[in-house]
């Protein structure tokens, strides 16, 4: 018998397909799974537009992995530097498309255990390159849209990812993990704001323990 939590995981889903409508996607700009696994390197602490403003010509210029590998990281950071952290970044971007290279006969490895071995690839990578590079249901992303609305939604009590990703991969059918992530995320950005929860707005609000607070 379907919990609470699962039944309303399921209306939610209803409801957010129909409130965002068309296919729930990722908003960075991508054509191969590299260039989504470097967009979503970049889009840590950084907005998805901002992402996309430095890909296109960054794509252009380097249009291999081994172009990436090849070039130091001092140069790639130049290339990347208004996004946050562009020095950290570029130097895991460096290492990455090394290591794609070098330990994975240059494709983009397709499990969860061998993209966690990726410098600055962490499980919210991963399950966005799976997800929607590959069409794998490995996990739930979880960014600070998902773990605020997951919270306020009463569907963990966690702060910790890994322990809110848990929490929904138990209640929502696994055909729909990707698909979830993108919907909480849309509505965090739309409506279930950070600073404002718009809750007179909320297509959720009859079914949300946090509508009157
Ligand atoms: S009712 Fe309010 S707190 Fe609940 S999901 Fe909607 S906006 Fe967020």
């Amino acid at each position: 018998m379907a919990t609470d939590k699962q039944e309303r995981v399921g209306i939610i889903l209803k409801r957010l397909k129909k409130e965002y409508s068309g296919k729930p996607k990722t908003a960075l700009a991508f054509q191969t799974p590299f260039e989504l696994l470097v967009a979503t390197i970049l889009s840590a602490q950084t907005t998805d537009v901002q992402v996309n403003k430095v890909t296109p010509a960054l794509f252009k210029k380097y249009r291999t992995i081994r172009s990436f590998a090849d070039t130091p990281a001092e140069k790639l950071a130049q290339d990347v530097r208004s996004v946050n952290f562009f020095n950290n970044k570029a130097k895991n971007i460096r290492k990455t498309a090394a290591m794609i290279m070098d330990a994975f006969g240059g494709a983009v490895p397709q499990t969860m255990e061998e993209l966690v071995t990726l410098p600055g690839v962490a499980r919210k990578t991963a399950n966005i390159v799976l997800h929607s590079a590959f069409g794998i249901e490995s996990g739930i992303a979880v960014d600070t849209h998902v773990k605020r609305v997951a919270y306020l939604l009463g569907f963990t009590k966690h702060t910790d990812p890994v322990k809110i990703e848990q929490d929904l991969m138990a209640i929502t059918p696994k055909k729909e993990w990707g698909n979830l992530s993108h919907l909480l995320i849309y509505h965090g950005r739309a409506v279930c704001q950070a600073r404002k929860q718009l809750h007179d707005a909320c297509v959720l609000r009859d079914i949300c323990p946090s509508r009157n607070k």
